[in-house]
């Protein structure tokens, strides 16, 4: 038999397996995954989850329109430590839920389809990071919620990006979580939260830092200058979903 035929054979033997047993989206439960590999989101759930496409604001990863090269937040707002900002989803209900099931509800399977669409962002590749540092929990709110989201949508991403994933950071105090709190009240809290694990691997390192979603910016700045103030030569931060505030 030829390469060719092989070849052939392979792929009508996969697609007959898909037809036969479809795999559902890990979000739906129903839906085929759109592009028909496994642990992806069907079309309707990817229809509901705008993805950020075009133009985009370097300093927060949202979509921009108009001639500026950042959003009316960011114009507003004091320069963040990061040089660079990329998210996968503007923000709404659909977009909240899916984060809300991974965050809290233990669907921590939805690391992968989220990881994968992260790696695909126009730009990430054309940049080298020498690793990705996720944001951590407390140890505390660790042992409550089991797992850490940040860190497991981070190996997802590592794994396509192939770089590795180096927890750098650690929370030196417990905080209330930043959701519940308004602007000001976010960067007080935050203030001093974080501390280094290792500086001499954060040395000269090109880092991606990445969290579930941005909204006033005050976790990821924190975490950020910390791992400058210990020598890392350039931070760009990935965060799932940009939450504007107007
Ligand atoms: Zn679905
Ligand atoms: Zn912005």
């Amino acid at each position: 038999m030829t390469a060719a035929l092989r070849g052939v054979l392979s792929l009508r033997l996969a697609g007959l397996l898909e037809t036969l047993l479809p795999l559902p989206c890990p979000l739906c439960g129903k839906g085929v995954p759109f592009d028909g590999t496994p642990n992806m989101f069907c079309r309707a759930c990817m229809e509901r989850m705008p993805m950020i496409r075009g133009k985009v604001c370097r300093t927060c990863g949202a979509e921009v329109d108009g001639i500026f090269d950042s959003c009316s937040e960011c114009m507003n707002s004091p320069k963040p430590p990061w040089t660079r900002a990329y998210a996968l989803f503007k923000y709404n209900d659909e977009v909240l839920d899916c984060i809300h099931l991974f965050k809290y509800r233990g669907r921590t399977e939805l690391a992968r389809p989220l990881g994968r669409l992260a790696a695909g962002l126009p730009d990430l590749e054309s940049f080298r990071y020498d690793c990705i540092v996720p944001i951590p929990l407390h140890w505390r709110r660790f042992l409550s919620r089991g797992y850490n989201q940040s860190r497991l949508f981070a190996e997802q991403l590592a794994k396509h990006l192939h770089i590795p994933v180096r927890s750098l950071l650690r929370r030196a105090r417990y905080t209330k979580q930043q959701a519940f709190l308004t602007k000001k009240e976010r960067n007080s809290n935050i203030v001093g939260a974080f501390s280094i694990s290792d500086s001499t691997v954060a040395e000269m390192c090109s880092i991606l830092l990445v969290d579930d979603v941005m909204t006033t910016g005050a976790t990821l700045r924190e975490a950020a200058g910390v791992l400058l103030d210990h020598g890392a030569e350039r931070v760009d931060v990935l965060v799932i979903a940009r939450r504007q505030r107007n």
